[in-house]
């Protein structure tokens, strides 16, 4: 689930681990190991807690100019020491790190017990080098893929061999790795992160193969022993290692970063004039667009809520049946699939399990499955063929924030898209198309003068419960608002649809409860403002989000904050932008880890 980076090099090695994996942090993790080839033999290091405390545990000077190292982020086992990875077979001669699942560990493990092993940890992961090993004559590729022949489960490995000082093997199913071709140096890493300050010659692994890296490149195969030719991209200068320049934390940065993301999202795709929009990536041409009969989101955590947003404005523009899924359920759901539905898989990283898990079903049962993903070259854009990358550059902070609103944006443009090929008219079409392009000032407008953020983050930071709530695309927004300030702040809060709030959590409400009311001027802020009343009359303290210009709306607030109007369906892109800040402040206030929160891992790669 977590890190991995690797080098075969001329260079002393461990610093480039260290680095490699301090700019893989972000992902979240628990514990953080090491290994070099040294003359000796295999030197393996490990640490709980931070890539600075295994740094500061290492020798100085640690020679060695092949290596690789991790950081885990535990699945089977306890988090300790002996769990973190490296972990090496009897010999101590052949060493794996490893992220995802072997599923079938336990058998593996009783056999080689049974055979006289003695195991060292708890976690599923040690089977794979004894298992190298009982397959190991001399031929360290060879060894390595008839072990994995006997795995099930879901993998990104590195595998160094004492005996053979010059390479490293890595191989995936499942778990992300990418390959960077350097000059006299082959790096591994399985996140391109943390290879691109030394090249942008990489090569995406794809399941079922394994890769033998030495200083000269790579050198591919399958698991049975056929060759491939890797394929050599070049990464775009987007997937620069971002630098947190004056910002106190990245989701800080990536929050005020949003007016050129979403223009980024924007940019080439609004045909202003026509009022539609041009989307390369999916390639449907008007005709296709016209056979949609249903269009279903696959996602989890933010990215279900932008889907969410995306399915409401699918069905209020072009009047066709949408809806956003949970991924992780509809996987084990035995979903319908017809012939005129479209899915879209919806995830930041590109790499989220549970929706990779979805897009199988959907593919196996003969659907058709469109990416809407950040990351270019990840497995679910692989794994889907066409989409829409929605450009929000890297996203280092674990609460999404930018990559939300790229998302809704990317789904706004299909939506207009499908709807001019039915209920828009060219006018109509230029309505939605001009206010799309607005957006990106209002955002930096919003962001330039927040309103009382801080007065909200002191009336939720120590509440025992709050409530966000909104109507229609304000609902998805109230979602988003209360996922994050769980994320970041920890503070106990949910969201629910206004309406619906009096059939059950109007019980929590008491004296001082905060409640956040997402209320712009729309079809619904009538109905919304009536169940504000409701709230009010016991005993809530009211925060409310509203258009500008509606002092009816700020009046009912004990605390109330304006963002710049747009359309009902775009309104989500300003909305959210309070509760990203009030999550963050409240975060702040709480001296929480802001960009690394507790548990959480930014993609989730384990089902
Ligand atoms: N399942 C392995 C473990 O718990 C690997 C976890 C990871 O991906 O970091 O050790």
């Amino acid at each position: 689930m977590c890190g991995i980076v690797g080098c075969v090099g001329q260079r002393r090695v461990a610093p480039i681990l260290v680095e490699g994996l301090r700019r893989l942090e972000y992902r979240g993790y628990d514990s953080a190991g090491l290994a070099v080839i040294r003359p000796e033999g295999l030197s393996v290091f490990r640490e709980v807690g931070r890539v600075a405390d295994l740094a500061r545990g290492l020798p100085d000077e640690l020679e060695g100019s092949v290596g690789m190292a991790h950081t885990r982020w535990a699945t089977h086992g306890g988090v300790s020491r002996k769990n973190a990875h490296p972990h090496v077979d009897a010999t101590g001669r052949i060493a794996v790190v490893h992220n995802g699942i072997v599923e079938n560990a336990p058998e593996i493990r009783s056999r080689l017990e049974r055979d006289g092993i003695r195991f060292r940890s708890e976690t599923d992961t040690e089977v794979i080098p004894h298992l190298i090993r009982t397959f190991y004559a001399g031929d360290p590729q060879q060894a390595v893929r008839a072990a994995l022949q006997r795995l099930q489960g879901t993998y990104g490995i590195a595998v160094l061999f004492a005996d053979h000082p010059d390479l490293l093997i890595a191989a995936r199913n499942g778990s992300p790795l990418v390959i960077g071709l350097g000059e006299g140096e082959t790096l591994l890493a399985s996140d391109s992160q943390a290879l691109v300050q030394y090249t942008r010659r990489v090569v995406f692994l794809s399941d079922g193969e394994v890769a033998v890296l030495s200083r000269e490149g790579v050198d591919t195969t399958l698991l049975d022993g056929v060759r491939v030719d890797p394929a050599i991209q070049q990464l775009d200068e987007e997937w620069d290692v971002p630098d947190r320049g004056d910002w106190a934390h990245f989701m800080e940065k990536e929050i005020h970063e949003q007016p050129e993301s979403i223009r980024r999202c924007l940019r080439g795709r609004v045909l202003a004039r026509e009022g539609t929009a041009k989307l390369g990536g999916p390639d449907m041409t008007p005709r296709d667009l016209l056979g949609v009969g249903r269009v279903e989101l696959l996602a989890c955590g933010t990215s279900f809520h932008a889907a969410t947003v995306g399915a409401m404005a699918i069905e209020r523009l072009a009047r066709v049946p949408a809806s956003a899924r949970i991924a992780s359920e509809f996987r084990y759901r035995n979903p319908i699939v017809n012939r005129d539905t479209i899915f879209f898989a919806v995830s930041q990283s590109g790499e989220t399990a549970d929706t990779l898990g979805a897009v199988r079903e959907v593919q196996t049962k003969g659907g058709e499955v469109l990416g809407i993903v950040n990351v270019v070259g990840s497995s679910l854009a692989r794994a889907c063929g066409r989409g829409i990358y929605v450009h929000s550059g890297p996203e280092l902070a674990v609460a999404s924030t930018k990559a939300f609103t790229s998302q809704v944006t990317a789904l706004l443009l299909f939506t207009l898209l499908l709807a001019r090929t039915r209920t828009l008219s060219g006018h109509e079409g230029r309505a939605v198309a001009e206010a799309l392009l607005r957006i990106p000032d209002q955002v930096a407008a919003y962001l330039e003068d927040p309103g009382p953020v801080e007065a909200v983050a002191d009336l939720v930071q120590h509440a025992r419960y709050a409530l966000f709530m909104g109507r229609g695309f304000s609902h998805a927004v109230a979602l988003e608002g209360a996922l994050k300030l769980k994320e970041v702040a920890y503070v106990p809060c949910e969201a629910y649809p206004a309406g619906e709030m009096k059939h059950g959590p109007i019980a929590m409400m008491e004296e001082g409860t905060p409640v956040v009311v997402v209320v712009p001027d729309d079809s619904v802020r009538e109905k919304t403002l009536s169940n504000v009343q409701e709230v009010r009359a016991r005993g809530a303290r009211v925060v409310v989000v509203h258009s500008e210009g509606d002092p009816e709306a700020a009046a009912m607030g004990d605390l109330s904050i304006a963002v710049p109007r747009t359309l009902e369906i775009l309104s989500p892109l300003l909305t959210v932008l309070p509760l990203q800040l009030l999550a963050y402040r409240t975060g702040v206030r709480l001296g929480r880890d802001i960009d690394r929160p507790r548990n959480l891992a930014k993609s989730v790669t384990v089902e």
